[in-house]
């Protein structure tokens, strides 16, 4: 494992640029969106953008929740935007997308967490676009059936869900969240036949067992998709990161997570929860 210095060239990515890059940040732009893209500013924006796709993120973009590791903005959020859903569901036909990922603030301030606009955009999305997959990355609706439930009956095509850690790490880094509610999610959406998907970050002071456990308490409820990457601290004032982990390790746990039975394994120094989503949407016959 390598000791954490000076950020490892195996981490450098595309510089955004170019005119497929311009192309989405415009489109972005008009439709007044916002993305995790640029929000938790992901590393792979120079090659996603370049590419055509973003993750746009819904309910705003302030979090009600304050995660160590999280560079998304905390506080109150401003009030509900109704013209989100169209917007969106048009920005992803105009960006052509075969599959698209949405995901969101969590909104504990809403009485139903914005299930409601949750539905609202899937179902827009599908009614615009009716051949894209839709993958979404939702908060825990604080482990509220009957919120989760408004989201899951606009029939989404797979259910993102992050653990983004270890069980010894979601109360110091996660704080509102919970190990065992993050499972129940990822479970109850399973039990609804839906594809599941989760993803976690290394470098953040996990130990070897802990991932493993972590992995295989997501295989026994049968979560379809994993994505681990490293975890890139966004200021000083959020966790450190606390190892550069090596390219072979990342290969290493892409192994281990085929062995151990998902059907897709992204494990690389860059991977997002949404990196290359479009590529695992084929294996499905999604969309
Ligand atoms: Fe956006 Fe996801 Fe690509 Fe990052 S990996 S730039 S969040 S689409
Ligand atoms: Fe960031 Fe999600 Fe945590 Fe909010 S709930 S701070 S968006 S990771």
């Amino acid at each position: 494992m390598e000791k954490r210095t000076r950020k490892p060239d195996w981490l450098r990515a595309k510089l955004p640029s170019g005119p497929g890059y311009m192309e989405t940040r415009k489109n972005v732009d008009e439709h007044n969106l916002h993305t995790v893209c640029q929000s938790a500013q992901c590393p792979n924006m120079g090659e996603c953008w370049s590419r055509g796709t973003a993750t746009v993120m819904i309910l705003g973009n302030i979090c009600t929740r304050s995660c160590t590791f999280c560079a998304i903005h905390t506080g109150r959020p401003t009030e509900l935007d109704l013209g989100e859903p169209a917007r969106v569901a048009d920005s992803v036909a105009k960006m052509n997308l075969k599959h698209v990922v949405v995901t969101s603030v969590a909104r504990d301030d809403l009485k139903d967490g914005g299930a409601s606009v949750w539905a609202a955009t899937i179902r827009a999305i599908r009614h615009r676009c009716p051949e894209t997959a839709i993958e979404v990355l939702p908060a825990d609706f604080k482990g509220k059936a009957e919120h989760f439930d408004i989201l899951l009956d606009a029939k989404p095509d797979i259910l993102n869900h992050n653990m983004e850690t270890v069980e010894r790490l979601q109360r110091p880094i996660r704080k509102t969240a919970r190990y065992d509610r993050s499972m129940w999610v990822l479970e109850y959406a399973k039990s609804r036949g839906f594809v599941t998907k989760s993803g976690i970050m290394l470098g953040i002071g996990e130990r070897e067992e802990e991932i493993k456990q972590l992995l295989s308490d997501l295989r026994s409820i049968n979560v379809n998709i994993i994505t681990i990457g490293q975890y890139l601290q966004p200021s000083k004032k959020h966790t450190e990161i606390d190892r550069w982990v090596t390219p072979d390790e990342f290969k290493h746990w892409q192994e281990f997570g085929l062995e151990i039975g998902f059907d897709v394994v992204e494990s690389g120094p860059l991977v997002r929860s949404s990196y290359h989503a479009d590529e695992q949407s084929a294996m499905f016959n999604l969309g």
